[in-house]
């Protein structure tokens, strides 16, 4: 089926229901117990990447599957509605759209040479570290420094809350070379697991999305060779900046999906559950509970694929993304508590996974800049704000 009443041609269809037809097979069992254990497992992930799933918008060139935005978001819509262990798709997309994506618009060609194909076909598994304990919304007040010592980094810092730390081949590290340049003092640079002075503690587990690994990384008098820093000096700020326009259009399908699972769900227990001698959904407000769901699931929708049109399309989106994510994440959470008072008793019976929905939505509120940072964008592009 196709997601959106927008033009799918005949492959994407394809592609949609092969996806499809693998998350629900071989992603979605097993995932209730594992998100209850908080285990991510490397099997799944492995099984996930050889199908195809760790390099989606990378280039053919480097092994990846070459889609556009619009693509992209077909897959990882699919995957919200098809694959019950939200953790390792969230994994895999902070994998592909903030460590993949900046190394290819990087234009590096030699950490292109060394590191893209092997990311794309998912064999290394990739970190990006830019948050910071004092440096989270405000980013370009990150702490951690990259001196410059003949043809050598020293790389001092701490980064916190990062996804698949625990589990990560390779780091993409943001890091000042310049601290009194601000946005243009920030460099990139990527350090393989085993690098000196590069030190990984895992994080406490996390309320959703508990499958998926993160952990804190201890940059203590870490050197580096010139040559592990990705593009020019002063050019991280720009290439972490376009990784998030990916991030927070392609990333936030996965919820357009799973609002469209729960929906199902809901209208289809509103149908059998019977108090008072009637379905529940007979009665109007529970049946505008799930109206408010399905406007929601559609509002969403369209802010999507306009987001991905206009990406696509390579035109100016940075508040068409804002408000997709924006949406996205509130939608999500708003319609993970509709589920959950439908379903009464039922919606907090963790095995019943009713709750995932919110779970996982919550964390989406923060990660990949807050609602705030996200309403400050657009306000900025109103003239106000
Ligand atoms: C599940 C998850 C995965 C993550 N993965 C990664 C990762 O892989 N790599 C990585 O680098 N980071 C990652 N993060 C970190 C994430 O990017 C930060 O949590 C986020 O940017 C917010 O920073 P903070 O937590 O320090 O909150 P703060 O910035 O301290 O914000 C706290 C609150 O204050 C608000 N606030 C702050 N400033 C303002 C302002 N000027 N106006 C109005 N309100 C404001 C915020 O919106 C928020 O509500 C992840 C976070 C989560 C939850």
């Amino acid at each position: 089926m196709a997601p959106i009443e927008l033009d799918v041609s005949p492959a994407q269809v394809e592609r949609i229901e092969a996806v499809a037809r693998f998350a629900r097979e071989r992603l979605s069992p097993g995932a209730r117990e594992r998100d209850a254990r908080g285990e991510f497992s490397r099997a799944l992930w492995d099984e996930a990447a050889r199908f195809g799933l760790a390099g989606l918008p990378i280039p053919e060139t480097w092994g990846g599957s070459g889609l556009d935005a619009v693509e992209t978001m077909q897959v990882v819509e699919t995957l919200g509605r098809t694959c019950e262990d939200g953790g390792l798709v969230f994994s895999l997309c902070a994998h592909m759209f903030a460590s993949a994506v900046p190394i290819w618009r990087s234009k590096d060609a030699k950490q292109q040479g060394l590191y893209l194909a092997d990311i794309a076909a998912g064999s290394l598994l990739c970190a990006n570290g830019t948050t910071e304990p004092e440096a989270g919304s405000d980013i370009y007040a990150m702490k951690a420094t990259a001196r410059r010592v003949g043809d050598d980094y020293i790389l001092d810092g701490t980064k916190c809350f990062i996804t698949n730390a625990p589990v990560a081949d390779l780091f993409l590290i943001y890091a000042k070379t310049d601290p009194s340049a601000g946005f243009l003092g920030i460099s990139a640079f990527l350090l393989p697991r085993a690098t000196a002075g590069l030190r990984v503690v895992p994080e406490h587990h996390k309320s959703g999305l508990r499958t998926s690994p993160w952990g804190t990384i201890y940059l203590e008098d870490c050197k580096v060779p010139v040559t592990a820093r990705m593009g020019p000096e002063g050019a991280g700020a720009a290439l972490f900046g376009e990784s998030m326009i990916w991030e927070r259009c392609c990333l936030f399908a996965y919820y357009v999906g799973a609002m469209e699972r729960s929906l199902r769900r809901c209208i289809e227990y509103a149908r059998d559950r019977k108090q008072f001698g009637k379905p529940i959904g007979k009665n109007q407000s529970i049946a505008n509970r799930i109206v408010d769901m399905k406007i929601r699931l559609e509002t969403c929708r369209l802010l999507l694929y306009r987001a991905g049109e206009l990406h696509r399309q390579g035109r100016r989106c940075e508040d068409a993304v804002a408000m997709c994510k924006l949406w996205i994440s509130e939608c999500a959470v708003a319609s993970g508590l509709d589920a959950i008072q439908i379903f009464g008793g039922t919606g907090v019976v963790t095995d019943a996974g009713v709750d995932a929905l919110l779970r996982d939505a919550v964390p989406a509120q923060v990660f990949s800049g807050t609602s705030e940072m996200q309403r400050m964008i657009i306000a900025r592009t109103l003239g106000v704000g």
